[in-house]
């Protein structure tokens, strides 16, 4: 992967609406590189009536493009064309992707442009493989159940992965017959357009993906609550996604698929591979410097283990290459804005007035334009320490200690989220029955971080969220089901 210069990439500023770039009307928001912070282009803001025009033409181009109606093959056919011409353009994405997002170019390409290719092609085989049941009725009847797409879905993404976020939510979408109209965030909004227009030359009907751009307040909000969406689905922070199940409700009823925030543990026991564990739990920790809503921010560590891991992690965390992303060289992120960085400072600072002891880190890295947080190590925490029950967001990892499994797997278990877990033991039954204690939507064993194995499912227990992304479970929730009964006669 070559360095390239931030300044000489051109991309669309706008919406784009029944496959044409839409620049405006109205407010403007402006859109700052996290890098070295500088403003690089600024965004327009879709209004309800802008919604209300996307979503009145997707409805129209769901009915008008026989999209869903075509021989399902043709779909999935148009869905791996799109796939590789995304692999074809990987390197144009990938630098928009690193342009304006904490993606570091050497990942951005073979990464997350990589992975979004490949999403996209495991939802497209699913497209001429669904159907229904025929169930079980008296002699006299025939009973079927049978799906169909909803018609015109909703998708709200975050900033911290745009464009594989973005191909979670439009795989299953489509590969089920569906429409899309999806609002990427505000910080980091240009890679989906360019996603959707390599869409529309793949020969998806124009106006089956639109992208509308703006702040969740407005645009977020009137995409939520907008009758004519009859699915949503959002990945964010546990806050929005109350805001976003709230403004659903309020006109209607409408399935809502949350993906949200996590705090998750890293449960190590002493009888594990603790290289391999301090590998797993270190890569967690720097992946996107933290950025990531799986990041595995709890280290929780079986006492005799303690001192040997933590010096594994102190060495593996102290070897960074933090710079700006479109350098070939950095493989380490900046946090996506000043106020996410004002955040981590704010908690760190909490959790040190708690008694939190600082073994590495703490604070900013400077020297770059942009904001960059030290990996950082916690000790002397507990349950109620601020960096142990918040969400951070930023390369944050605390530590505990326990005795006993039974004190392992209570500490594990978080009040509020449930995303993922990383158990590692040498123990299979100690594993299993990590796996039965631990309430999160996934448990890694001596393993951390999701595959490109896009069968397996991610989605969160308790306020991590409703609902799958990935998997067979998010084309099911592209879809409803309706119950047929037929007299056939006796
Ligand atoms: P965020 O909640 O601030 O924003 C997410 C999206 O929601 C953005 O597009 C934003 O514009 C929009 N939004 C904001 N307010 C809204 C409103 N009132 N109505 C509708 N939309 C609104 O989250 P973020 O800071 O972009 O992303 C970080 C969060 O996302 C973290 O909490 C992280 O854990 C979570 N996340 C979860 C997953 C998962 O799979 N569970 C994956 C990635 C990120």
């Amino acid at each position: 992967m070559r360095d390239f210069d931030p300044d000489a990439i051109a991309f669309a500023t706008g919406h784009f609406i029944a496959g044409s770039n839409i620049d405006g009307p109205g407010e403007r928001i402006s859109v700052t590189r996290p890098s070295d912070a500088r403003t690089y282009a600024d965004l327009p803001v879709a209004s309800a009536e802008l919604i209300d025009r996307a979503v009145e033409d997707a409805t129209h181009t769901v009915k008008r493009s026989g999209w869903a109606t075509q021989p399902p093959r043709d779909r999935a056919r148009a869905m791996r064309r799109w796939a590789e011409l995304i692999e074809a353009k990987s390197e144009e994405l990938g630098r928009l992707e690193a342009l304006g997002s904490t993606r570091p170019i050497a990942q951005a390409v073979t990464g997350d442009v990589a992975s979004t290719a490949e999403g996209i092609r495991f939802f497209a085989e699913w497209a001429d493989k669904l159907g229904g049941d025929v169930a079980a009725t008296r002699a006299d009847h025939f009973g079927m159940i049978v799906s169909e797409p909803y018609g015109v879905v909703g998708a709200i993404t975050p900033w911290n992965f745009p464009l594989s976020m973005a191909s979670w939510k439009v795989g299953p979408a489509l590969a089920a017959g569906n429409a899309i109209v999806l609002k990427p965030s505000e910080l980091t909004p240009f890679s989906t357009v360019r996603l959707a227009e390599l869409a529309v030359e793949a020969g998806i009907p124009p106006g089956i993906f639109n992208v509308v751009q703006g702040t969740g307040a407005v645009t977020g909000d009137a995409l939520s609550r907008h009758p004519g969406i009859a699915k949503l689905s959002f990945t964010g922070s546990t806050r929005t996604g109350i805001a976003v199940m709230k403004a659903a409700a309020e006109t209607g009823i409408k399935p809502v698929t949350l993906e949200l925030g996590g705090k998750s543990p890293q449960l190590v026991f002493a009888d594990a591979d603790l290289d391999k564990a301090a590998d797993c739990i270190a890569s967690s920790l720097l992946a996107n410097a933290g950025q990531a809503c799986v990041a595995g921010s709890r280290l929780i560590v079986q006492r005799q283990a303690t001192d040997t891991l933590v010096s594994a992690l102190l060495a593996r965390l102290s070897r960074i290459a933090p710079g700006p992303t479109w350098k070939s060289s950095t493989g380490f992120a900046p946090i996506i804005s000043e106020i996410q960085a004002r955040r981590i400072d704010a908690i760190l600072a909490r959790s040190r007035a708690q008694g939190a002891e600082v073994l590495l880190g703490g604070g900013r890295i400077e020297g770059h334009g942009g904001a960059f947080y030290q990996p950082t190590l916690l000790a002397g925490v507990d349950t109620d320490t601020a960096a142990v029950r918040e969400e951070i967001f930023g390369p944050v990892l605390t530590i505990q200690s326990f005795d006993t499994e039974e004190e392992g797997f209570a500490l594990a278990d978080h009040p509020e989220y449930g995303l993922a877990a990383g158990v590692y033991t040498s123990d299979l039954g100690r594993g299993l029955r990590a796996v039965r204690q631990i309430k999160a939507g996934t448990v890694w064993i001596n393993r951390y971080n999701r595959t490109l194995d896009f069968i397996l499912p991610t989605g969160g227990y308790k306020s991590s969220g409703i609902g799958k992304d990935l998997g067979r479970q998010a084309v099911e929730a592209n879809l409803r089901h309706k119950t047929v009964l037929i007299d056939i006669g006796a």
